[in-house]
């Protein structure tokens, strides 16, 4: 009878390496966002809480104050809408989004 040679961990195929720093950048997951949030300009006080919150580092600040939301990055999640003490953001249905250019990823300017 002959007993069949378990895989040892050196046999694996190697998975869920990151060899290279900082190359999340490179991967859109803005594309799996079903939810957009959308930043009402004239409440925003650039308290920088949604800033601080983000997960995604998806809110952009250039002179302490907000630049922009980085819609290639962003995915929905909703916690800067959340954290907005003046409810300037609020989170859309990306199927609203009617302008072709708009979907395809945009910056909030
Ligand atoms: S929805 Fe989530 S990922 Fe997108 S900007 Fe807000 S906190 Fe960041
Ligand atoms: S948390 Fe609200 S008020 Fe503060 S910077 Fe973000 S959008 Fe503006």
């Amino acid at each position: 009878m002959t007993t069949k040679k378990q895989k040892g961990w050196k046999d694996l195929i190697k998975g869920g390496l990151i060899i290279e720093a900082r190359n999340s950048v490179k991967y859109r997951t803005g594309a799996w966002r079903s939810l957009r949030p959308i930043r009402d300009k004239s409440r925003c006080n650039n308290c920088l809480l949604c800033w601080v919150y983000c997960p995604d580092s998806s809110i952009i600040v250039e002179n302490e104050k907000i630049k922009e939301i980085d819609y290639q990055h962003c995915k929905g999640c909703g916690i800067c809408a959340s954290e907005c003490p003046v409810n300037a953001i609020i989170m859309i249905d990306e199927s609203d989004i009617k302008d072709e250019a708009e979907k395809k990823g945009g910056k909030d300017g």
